[in-house]
């Protein structure tokens, strides 16, 4: 079922958004060479805890999931896409990490994720990341209300495409609200003028993962939650939630 979010319902979720921004902010000024993924998902758990904000990431545990996720950021490192759990891993020197977040204020949640290199970059990562960044882009630029959400998923995947890079399948952006993850879904890839009607009140966390190697396939660690490229190349995913609106989308995880 999807919901359809009330405008004191969208200001709420904005509030929820400003705390996963902040975190997601905290968590990247945090990642250095030498810091470990503990401690991004411990400078995140504070902005948390001082908002007085919960994570719908701590103790989730989805079908396809063996074990509850034990943090509050999912932190994937270099040739991991998403899901992976910050652990002791320390960051060394042309990293690409991404840091994806949630959380819940008032019973409202919100979710994004922001991928960025540590130390001295690679070009190539710096080239996949600022296109998937592209694709977030463009996937909110075409959630407006009247059109449809082929139109985002077309959006998103042809700058994908276009770029020569994999897209995950089984995996892509969510309706969002009371939790986080509710209908419809959001393909990263589609057919422009076709699937759900978009309209005011619809929110949806739009989320691009692009693999560098240009393969659409994914393995899972031992640990049940990372996946990873097949052929080790990187990847890179950057997510905002978003509100369709009258006057146009509005990202509500935006600092
Ligand atoms: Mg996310
Ligand atoms: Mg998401």
């Amino acid at each position: 079922m999807v919901e359809i979010k009330t405008d004191a319902s969208l200001d709420a979720m904005r509030e929820a958004g400003r705390v996963v921004a902040s975190a997601l902010d905290a968590a990247q000024r945090a990642a250095a060479i030498g810091v470990s993924l503990r401690e991004l998902d411990e400078a995140a758990r504070e902005v948390l805890r001082e908002a007085g904000a919960s994570s719908p990431f701590l103790g989730y545990r989805p079908q396809f999931a063996s074990t509850p996720f034990p943090a509050v950021i999912c932190a994937s490192v270099n040739d991991a896409i998403v899901h992976g759990i910050p652990g002791d891993y320390r960051l060394r020197d042309g990293d690409l990490v991404t840091v994806d977040c949630g959380a819940t204020l008032d019973g409202w949640s919100g979710d994004a994720a922001v991928s960025f290199t540590v130390g001295t970059p690679r070009p190539a990562d710096v080239r996949l990341i600022e296109t998937t960044r592209q694709a977030l882009e463009a996937g909110i630029a075409a959630a407006v209300a009247g059109g449809r959400m082929g139109d985002i998923s077309h959006a998103v995947g042809t700058v994908g495409r276009t770029a020569g890079y994999g897209i995950m399948e089984d995996f892509g952006g969510h309706g969002i609200g009371r939790r986080m993850h509710e209908d419809p879904p959001v393909p990263n890839e589609g057919r422009p003028g076709r699937g759900f009607p978009l309209r005011h009140g619809l929110v949806l966390a739009i989320e691009p993962m692009f693999l560098a190697g240009g393969l659409d396939a994914y393995t899972t660690d031992d640990d049940g939650w990372t996946l990873r490229t097949t052929d080790g190349s990187r990847a890179a995913h950057c997510e905002h939630t978003v509100a369709i609106t009258d006057d146009g989308p509005r990202i509500l995880t935006a600092l």
